[in-house]
């Protein structure tokens, strides 16, 4: 069932390690099929190197598998929240890649200091929340779900502008219209947050790019009247 879905899922999940993002098995790609409300997720601690198509595991939006051999993800959880929230995304990921990582261990919003990150993320991405002790009791994976949807709703933020979220004391997600477009905001997001990090080593008082640079270079990319690339 879902064998293509299986497949690039798969393939996304690949696009990990070859992209630097991810050590062992830290990390994990998913897809949604939204006609059958069916979510493709990496099986849980599996080495790449070891991972096949066929190991991709079938989940409902409950989080009750559907199909596989072996568990799912331990952040599937977080995944179907967020599919469910957000009924526009097809694809998630997940990693802890170290410059990201390092401003969600500092618990601080990447600011948008220029037009790289302007180009995919329309503002500052945004570092969610710690949970309570009741929320890691209850639910930790759950309601780190919860926790990524305030962060957007309450900051009226549109998770289709800013496609990425930092976990305080935690490390990124991303998402898009499917897993490889997540996996390339996730490969993004990486650089930019490194680049972040530059700016702030060389200024620490430095100033995010001026209002008028972030509207142009969003919009031209993604706005009405976008007119970048090829037609
Ligand atoms: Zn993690």
């Amino acid at each position: 069932m879902l064998e293509d879905l299986k497949k690039s899922v798969y393939e996304a999940n690949m696009e990990l390690p070859r992209r630097g993002l991810v050590t062992y098995t830290w990390g994990n790609v998913s897809g949604i099929d939204r006609e059958h409300g069916l979510v493709v997720i990496k099986p849980s601690g599996v080495d790449y190197d070891s991972l096949t198509p066929d190991m991709m595991v079938v989940v409902d939006l409950d989080g009750n598998k559907v199909e596989g051999d072996l568990n799912p993800s331990s952040d599937t959880k977080t995944h179907l929240e967020l599919y469910k929230a957000w009924k526009e995304i097809g694809g998630i990921v997940h990693t802890h890649s170290p410059h990201a990582v390092a401003w969600a261990q500092a618990g601080q919003d990447i600011p948008c200091y220029g037009t790289t990150h302007a180009d995919y993320f329309y503002g500052p991405i945004p570092c969610a929340r710690q949970l309570s002790q009741k929320e890691i009791d209850e639910n930790y994976e759950k309601n780190t779900g919860t926790v990524i949807i305030e962060t957007f709703h309450n900051g009226s933020i549109n998770p289709i502008h800013v496609p990425a979220v930092i976990c305080h004391s935690h490390g990124p997600f991303t998402w898009g219209d499917d897993a490889v477009q997540a996996v390339y905001h996730s490969v993004v997001l990486e650089e930019v947050a490194k680049m972040a990090l530059l700016t702030r080593q060389v200024n620490h008082q430095a100033s995010q790019a001026p209002q008028r640079i972030q509207d142009k270079h969003f919009m031209r990319k993604h706005g009405p009247d976008a007119y970048y690339g090829q037609k």
